[in-house]
């Protein structure tokens, strides 16, 4: 592009990813494009000639920050009347926000949805030869770019999209009208990339998709997510560990579990997603499980899966909770002996079938309901990690952890959080940790042979 081979420097770039994991996966897609394209990358907005914000819509608070986020580029823009300002993800694909930004927010260069994620290049040309604002918000038929480059986080954790979109619905969540319907990946696709990253030395790989469990649904071979799992982990050999999220109960099977449980590149790590312990609300919800269903089902994971992790994402105050419900889930978290959960208090998003019920419990009192929620599962996970002190666990190393007194970062195979004593060469590798302590959020030890 003559824009930047005129001044005779590489372009700089400054990439922001919020929210879930999908959104750093596309942000590394979109790092590959921008590098592909000749930039370079700066954490400074101030220094960018590209600013580009990766959001999330999920929760109003996320949404806030992005506003405070683009209020604040009014002031790099004055300073370089040259820098390009994208605004992606899943907040630019709601007609509001485009409206919005395109009112309110005029320095604001390039919008688009996570449709239109493959076609950055294209619409990133736009901008610059024609000088001009670009919004691509439009719900186009969903398409599947493969092949697309990537810029990973040097380490040993890579993540991989799987499927994209969601056909669910839960009444309160957003996800569903800005990411479009269910596609998912061809099983070939998926495996040849878990097999490259691999032989590049990755060793933790995470499989992405909304709900991994209606995975290949669309594709009409028959293969389901258990059988892609099976196909992974035995046709890419390695030392290396297969985590996934998110699985929906309402579809997760004894299938699934069995598969897990043989196979021994698939970590002992379940994340069971079950957001409301109450069935009245889990209808509401538009969940299509039951408590009892979702008992059964971590019971028999935990039969077949001796040691293994479960995680869990819980909302606390959806519109008509009342105490005794919140307190259902409360009592669920207690039966069930979570390692971790994912909790959020209840945020209404415009549009989904939930925001237009009546919501009469106070932010006050939902505040109460979820502070006890956080109660019970600190006292869960500070006992789940205690009963590591003193056994030898293998993990691998991450990183460096900040801390002198436990300077590596590493993880068990069930993704438990392990603050290590040892060598820094062992950074990149698997280890045998004897656990010495431990708190609520991590355990700590010491590497041995
Ligand atoms: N597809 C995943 C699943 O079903 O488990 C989750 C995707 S969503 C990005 C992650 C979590 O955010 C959900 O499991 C839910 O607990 C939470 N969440 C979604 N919408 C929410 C809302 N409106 N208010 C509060 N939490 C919400
Ligand atoms: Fe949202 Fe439910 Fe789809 Fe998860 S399964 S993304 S919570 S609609």
């Amino acid at each position: 592009m003559a824009y930047w081979q005129d001044r005779g420097k590489a372009p700089t770039a400054c990439v922001d990813t919020f929210g879930c994991q999908q959104n750093v996966a596309d942000g590394q897609r979109i790092m590959g494009m921008l590098q592909a394209m000749g930039f370079t990358f700066t954490d400074e907005p101030a220094r960018a000639d590209l600013v580009l914000l990766n959001t999330c819509a999920v929760r109003e608070h996320a949404e806030k920050r992005v506003y405070g986020n683009l209020g604040a580029l009014t002031h790099t823009k004055k300073a370089n009347g040259a820098q390009v300002i994208c605004l992606c993800g899943c907040m630019a694909q709601q007609p509001s926000v485009a409206k919005k930004v395109r009112e309110s927010y005029r320095h604001v260069d390039l919008v688009f949805g996570p449709h239109a994620l493959w076609r950055f290049p294209e619409l990133l040309y736009q901008v610059y030869t024609r000088r001009g604002r670009v919004f691509s918000i439009d719900d186009e038929p969903g398409t599947i770019a493969e092949g697309l480059p990537v810029v990973r986080e040097a380490g040993v954790k890579a993540w991989v999209s799987i499927m994209y979109g969601c056909n669910n619905f839960c009444s309160y969540c957003i996800v569903p009208y800005v990411r479009g319907r269910e596609r998912s990946r061809e099983a070939e696709c998926i495996v040849e990339e878990v097999r490259g990253l691999v032989a590049e030395g990755y060793k933790d790989i995470t499989l992405l998709g909304q709900n991994v469990n209606s995975y290949g649904r669309d594709l009409g071979t028959g293969m389901d997510f258990a059988d892609l799992l099976s196909r992974i982990d035995g046709e890419v050999e390695g030392d290396y560990l297969i985590r996934f999220m998110s699985s929906h109960p309402k579809d997760a099977t004894p299938k699934l579990f069995d598969t897990m449980a043989r196979c021994p590149h698939v970590a002992r790590q379940l994340h069971l997603p079950f957001q409301s312990g109450n069935n009245r609300v889990l209808e509401a919800m538009n969940r299509r499980y039951t408590r009892e269903k979702y008992l059964e089902l971590v019971n028999y994971a935990k039969d077949v899966m001796p040691g293994l992790v479960l995680t869990s994402d819980v909302i606390i105050g959806f519109p008509g909770e009342t105490e005794a419900e919140a307190m259902d889930t409360v009592s669920l978290v207690k039966e069930v002996g979570f390692d971790a959960l994912f909790t959020f208090i209840y945020s209404p998003r415009p549009g989904t079938a939930a925001a237009a019920m009546p919501d009469p419990a106070t932010r006050a009192e939902k505040q109460v309901w979820f502070d006890r929620l956080l109660d019970a599962q600190n006292e869960i996970s500070a006992r789940q990690h205690a009963a590591y002190v003193g056994s030898t666990v293998r993990v691998l190393v991450d990183g460096e952890s900040g801390d002198e007194r436990w300077p590596l970062s590493s993880r068990t195979n069930g993704g438990r959080l392990v603050h290590l004593l040892g060598s820094r060469d062992l950074i990149g590798s698997f280890a045998q940790a004897r656990i010495t302590d431990s708190n609520t959020w991590a355990l700590f030890g010491e590497a041995v042979e």
